[in-house]
């Protein structure tokens, strides 16, 4: 699904927020991005969502050599093959969850009341059949998170790139998402999660650790850090393993 070969991402002044990073992230996996703030983990997830390009290396995302598409194919992509869940939801203000989550399949093309039709369909997958004509004000902070999920999932992605789901929520909120990404994840979709969560990244089949625009270490590959930065052997086991140090 994602395969990242030597991939680096130099801002202007020279901070190189990624450093000669190689993973593969096989369907149906579920892995955690984990590391102190500014070790790369949201430059890598932009990265991998197309919505930034390497300075160096290659991405390659679900099949498709990103450097070779143009912006309308980059698009479409991320339209089709991408989901995206952000810390602080990013809903629309005064707009119903159910347009919210309509106003996501744009890009379809379909009329309205088809879009609302999935739309409904999408947030009672969330659990939040009751609060459609919602708008986000009137929702808690669990609640506006599973609208965007419901958002970012209700067009089928198979892959799911979340950048802290649960850190503007409390615990008990926070699990209730991890459970429906778990669940989204049993049915198939492939999610990356970035979490500075030490208990959430220890619950997930794969660690992936970062430190200064580098992967330190990789649960997946087998044998921790050994295998730095190489995801492809056994890339897609799921083994379990202690946290690193590295979680912040
Ligand atoms: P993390 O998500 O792990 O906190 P980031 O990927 O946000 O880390 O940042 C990695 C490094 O790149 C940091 O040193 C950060 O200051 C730098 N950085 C991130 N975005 C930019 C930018 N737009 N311009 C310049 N430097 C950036």
């Amino acid at each position: 699904m994602i395969v990242l070969t030597d991939v680096s991402r130099t801002y202007p002044g020279g901070v190189a927020a990624l450093d000669s990073v190689s993973l593969e992230v096989r369907h149906g996996e579920l892995v955690a991005i984990v590391g102190p703030s500014g070790s790369g983990k949201s430059t890598m997830l932009n990265v991998v969502g197309t919505l930034d390009r390497p300075s160096a290396g290659r991405v390659e995302i679900d099949g498709h050599d990103v450097s070779k598409l143009s912006d309308n194919q980059l698009s479409a992509l991320r339209a089709t093959t991408i989901g995206f869940v952000f810390q602080h939801f990013h809903l629309a203000a005064k707009v119903t969850a159910l347009d919210n989550v309509a106003d996501g399949l744009i890009y379809t093309g379909l009329p309205l009341p088809e879009r609302r039709r999935r739309a409904g369909t999408a947030l009672r997958r969330v659990g939040l059949g009751h609060r459609v004509d919602h708008e986000p004000h009137e929702l808690s902070g669990g609640e506006r998170q599973r609208v965007a999920i419901a958002r970012a999932v209700a067009g089928d992605p198979p892959l799911l790139l979340a950048d802290e789901p649960t850190g503007a929520l409390d615990s008990v909120s926070g699990a209730g998402v991890m459970d429906l990404l778990h669940e989204l994840n049993g049915s198939g979709t492939t999610i990356v999660i970035i979490t500075h969560d030490r208990e959430i990244a220890a619950g997930l089949p794969r660690q992936v650790s970062m430190r200064d625009g580098r992967i330190v270490s990789d649960s997946g590959s087998g044998r921790g850090a050994e295998r730095l930065g190489g995801g492809e052997e056994g890339g897609g086991r799921c083994v379990r393993e202690p946290v690193e140090s590295e979680v912040a």
